[in-house]
This record gives structure tokens, sequence and C-alpha cells, in this order.
């Protein structure tokens, strides 16, 4: 049988078999749902989408999948020039594997090792944010501050070799006074924490972080698996505040297969590029690079590009804003907005329960999580669809 995610198997509620799905549609045999969810964030162009499934046929039929190790092929090598001219910067280098979690492993792994590799052994330490999720593997959940997820570890105890921090400048400045011989790198979930509970902050913290990591000669890892792609109504967060490590997932296929990337600096990647063959990232997952995500991880940019996104993600937030400004009830403690990310938090996460099925009785399918009710829905939805979506919130409410 199959083990489902985050759930108590035997007390459970049944899940809803999708028998079709089309642009921001998911079809049930009795219901037609928009997917406020963009399933986990990740499908930006919506379902069956014409010119993705066309990449990934016309792959298909060259090859699906070769190794990395020895090999290469044009779609990895136009996907891989083509970040490399998109991203801001130096960040040139990009390191691919099959998730998110698994590239935040990677950068981790090229932050300690980019230090080793100068001999510099006592910079250990990560420091990280209160509340931030970074994957479900063991380091990133170690990196990552979230006991709904992680209270596995407290098996363990508390780590050593990870600080957190509430997103404060004068708590970051007292990190890196404190911390700053035994940092290897600040790990970010940039402006927008997202599984830690749709947490919004402002740039400035970041720009501080980046003042600080110059400073001290330490590191500065972006997070945008779930920012990245326009989410927060910036393409990448790093077009604001350039990091050294970009780590890219979920949209990246415009949510069709697994695949992320792990992009470094130039500063980084010459860490490593030398004659000594013990200063290799000695890293490489079975399927990294793979033809078929490469092939519809190239197309999902350039409609990207082309059909500029940015525009869609600013009239979802002006849509948003327009219907949910103002909108309050005594059991909510915030409403929060950034870009493609709307988050109702209220104070009692219990308040919450039973909204998945009344908002599947209306035609939307959300997930709510912790105390938040939210939506990030795919960017080609259309402006009623997305009234549909905010409306089914208020409702919930009005009851
Ligand atoms: C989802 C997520 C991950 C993990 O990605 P997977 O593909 O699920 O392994 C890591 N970091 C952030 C910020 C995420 O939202």
């Amino acid at each position: 049988m199959i083990w489902f995610p985050y759930e108590q198997m035997k007390t459970r509620k049944e899940p809803w078999k999708i028998l079709d799905a089309e642009g921001v549609y998911l079809y049930t045999k009795e219901q037609k749902l928009i997917d406020s969810v963009s399933s986990w964030w990740s499908v930006i162009h919506g379902y069956k989408h014409p010119e993705l499934n066309e990449a990934i046929i016309s792959q298909v039929k060259k090859f699906s999948h070769v190794m990395l190790g020895g090999l290469t092929h044009e779609s990895v090598e136009k996907l891989s020039d083509k970040l490399q001219s998109w991203l801001p910067g130096d960040l040139d280098y990009c390191f691919f594997s099959d998730s998110g979690s698994v590239a935040v492993e990677v950068a981790l792994k090229m932050a300690l090792q980019y230090y080793m590799n100068q001999g510099e052994t006592k910079r250990t330490k990560i420091l990280s944010l209160e509340h931030s999720y970074h994957g479900d593997t063991f380091k990133t959940m170690e990196a990552g501050d979230d006991e709904d997820y992680h209270f596995v570890l407290n098996a363990y105890g508390p780590s050593p070799y990870v600080i957190h921090i509430p997103t404060e400048i004068p708590a970051l400045e007292e990190a890196f006074l404190k911390y700053h011989q035994e940092l290897n790198c600040f790990l970010v979930e940039p402006l927008l924490q997202g599984a830690g509970g749709m947490r919004m902050y402002d740039v400035a913290f970041l720009e501080r972080a980046r003042q600080l990591c110059d400073q001290y000669g330490v590191l500065l890892v972006f997070d945008e698996v779930a920012t990245g792609f326009g989410r927060t109504g910036n393409r990448f967060v790093a077009d604001l505040v350039l990091p050294d490590i970009l780590v890219l997932g979920k949209a990246l296929t415009g949510g069709y297969m697994g695949h992320a990337v792990t992009v470094a600096n130039k500063k980084v990647f010459e860490g490593f590029y030398d004659d000594n063959p013990e200063h290799a990232l000695m890293h490489g997952p079975t399927f990294m690079g793979n033809a078929l995500a490469c092939s519809v991880a190239l197309k999902s940019i350039e409609i990207f590009e082309k059909q500029d996104y940015m525009s869609k993600i600013r009239r979802i937030e002006a849509i948003t804003r327009r219907e949910m400004e103002g909108f309050s009830d005594p059991r909510i403690q915030e409403v929060r907005m950034m870009g493609g990310c709307v988050c109702v938090e209220v104070k009692d996460a219990s308040d919450l329960k039973g909204y998945q099925q009344f908002a599947y009785e209306r035609g939307v399918f959300s997930r709510p999580f912790l105390n938040c009710l939210y939506a990030m829905v795919p960017y080609v939805i259309q402006e009623e669809e997305l009234i549909k979506v905010l409306e089914t919130m208020k409702e919930w409410f009005g009851r």
C-alpha cells in the first residue's frame, strides 16, 4: 500500500483520486477543483501545458536519461547555459540533483568543503533561521527549525552544529559577532519562509546579512526552492541581494518532475578548482541532469520569460490585495501577502479543521497546515478563478 506523507496512516482521511488535470484544474470523479496549492508550489504554468508536454515528448524520443558521470547531453548543457545567463551576478556553476532537499544538502556540503579545501577545519557550523524549513533529509532537518516536521531529531538532543536566530537584525549581528570563526554559511529562505508557516520579512535583514557575510568571510546560501521563479513578486530574491550559493527546486521544471539545482558563484567554484583531486566535490545523485527534467525546465524558463510571468504575478498580487484588504475576523491573527502567496494565519489551528472539505465542495483544492490557510496559485490563473479561491477562504470565516 501507499504510505502517505505527513500523516497518521491510521486516522487519515482518504485522499482524493485525481483522474485528469488541465490548466489550474484537478479533476476527481465528481469534482473540478482549482489547485490553490500548485501541487506543493511547483506547477506554475498549470497542468497539461502543451509546450511543456512537447518538450518532454521530443526528448523522450531521443533518450530519457543518461548519467552525468563522464557523459553530457544537449538538454543539460542548454539548461546550465540558460541558468548561467539568466541568474544574477556570477551565479554560474550549476550542480543538478533530483530534489530540493538533496540540493540543499549539496549546498551545505559545498559550504563546509569550501573552507576545508583551504585548510580551515573549524568552520563546521551553520547559521539558520528560527522556523526555517530546508527539506526532510537529515542535515536539512538539522538546519531547519520546525518541531512539526523534525521532532524525530529530538532523539539526538540539540545540534552543536546549527545556530537558529529570528529574522531580526540585532540577533543577526550578535550571532556573527559570537560565532563568525566557526560558521561556514548562513542558510536562509529569503523573504518568505514557506513550510515553517508562510512567514514574511524585510529585505533589509538580508542586506545586513550580506554585509556581515562579507565582513566575516561566511558564505551566504539562499534556499529559493520555494521562493524562486517569482513567488515573492521578485524573479528571485537573489535579484535583490546576491548570495554565494543559490538553491532552486519545486518550480524549476514547472512542477513536471522532481529536479533541483545548486548554483555556486565563482568564488565558491574556485575553492574547489585546482590540481588536488581531494578538492573535488564528491557528490553525484544518480538522476542528476536527467534529460527529461532538463528539457522541461528549459522550456519552463522560456515560457516564463516570453510570456512575461512577472507581470502575471504582479496581477495576482494586485487582485489578492484588492480582495483581501481589510478582511478580518476575531479568529484571524494576521493576513499576509507577498507576490504570489497569501496566508491567513489563525490564532488556533483547530479553526481550520474541516476547511479542506469545505473548499472541496466549492471547487477549490486547499491544504492548510499549522495555523496557515494559504494560497500559492499557478501563475496562469484567471481573475475570476483567483477570486473564487479567495472568496472560499473568506466564506469559511463568514459561516
Ligand atoms: C520544499 C522545500 C525543500 C525540499 O524540497 P524537496 O524537493 O521536497 O526535497 C527545501 N527547501 C524549501 C524552502 C522548500 O520549500
